[in-house]
């Protein structure tokens, strides 16, 4: 038998459910939550999982410079998106692919809300994880995550500083109170390296994190150091992860435990 309308509604059903989301949150801006995102996605791409990326950062999308996919358009029908096909095997969407760079987003709560959702509920065929690079901080867009998208689990980033920590603990409770599963969370910009005498130094202090982890009885998935490269691979539309570094080396450890 041809299958009929209502098989294949209920393939589509099942498809959906079988998205795993992972959010990735953060308690303020620039401690690099979308950078993780993306090098998070390309790793798990790497360990063999088929994985698409959300920016839900809608305020302020960064997911298409990271990602190398500036200026294209997904193409729609019926209503939904189809992902862009990025470089690194990993397809995205990001509300900077629908408004022009640089172009201010002034929406009010709902209409954030709906964004969310287009970017969520798009053709993501074949896809069985969706890491969702969320705004900083704990607004509508987190709330309307965690109430329609019902996310799998949640990373956080935090920088190694008490006070960028005293932040991340608020998006940990938020996700606590919602009863989202924190896998974790990661430390970034932990020590730089002098490019020319070798020495480590911590600017924001070290070890900060995991001990913040332990005390918010949650799981500590590594630490990325401050590195240059970082920042002028990322600004270059090439994450990390897709190389074959050390950085590479630490996004792979950390996509490990977040796959487990
Ligand atoms: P967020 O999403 O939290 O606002 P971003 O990921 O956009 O933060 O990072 C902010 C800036 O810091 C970017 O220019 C990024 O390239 C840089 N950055 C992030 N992590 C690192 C790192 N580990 N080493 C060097 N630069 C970094």
């Amino acid at each position: 038998d041809a299958p009929g309308v209502d098989d294949v509604r209920i393939a589509m059903t099942q498809e959906k459910t079988a998205l795993r989301i992972i959010a990735v949150g953060s308690g303020k801006g620039g401690v690099g939550k979308s950078t993780l995102s993306a090098n998070l996605a390309v790793a798990l791409k790497r360990l063999g999982h088929r994985v698409g990326l959300v920016d839900a950062d809608i305020y302020g999308p960064s997911q298409p410079r990271l990602m190398g996919s500036e200026g294209e358009k997904p193409e729609a029908q019926d209503k939904q998106m189809f992902p862009i096909q990025s470089r690194w095997g990993v397809p995205m969407l990001s509300m900077g692919h629908l408004v022009k760079p640089g172009q201010a987003i002034a929406w009010r709560g709902p209409m954030a809300g709906n964004a969310l959702s287009q970017l969520v509920d798009a053709r993501w065929d074949g896809i069985d994880t969706l890491i969702v690079d969320l705004p900083p901080g704990t607004g509508d867009v987190q709330l309307s995550m965690i109430q329609k998208h019902k996310p799998a689990g949640a990373v956080i980033v935090s920088t190694p500083q008490d006070l960028a920590l005293i932040d991340a603990a608020r998006a940990v409770s938020l996700f606590e109170q919602a009863g989202v599963p924190l896998i974790g969370l990661v430390e970034n910009m932990a020590g730089y390296a002098c490019p020319s005498c070798g020495e480590v130094s911590d600017p924001f202090g070290s070890g900060g994190a995991e001990k913040a982890a332990g005390e918010m009885g949650m799981p500590f998935l590594g630490r990325i150091p401050l590195a240059m490269g970082i920042r002028t691979a990322s600004d270059a539309g090439e994450p990390p992860a897709a190389g074959d570094g050390a950085e590479a080396e630490a996004f792979r450890a950390i996509a490990e435990q977040v796959a487990a």
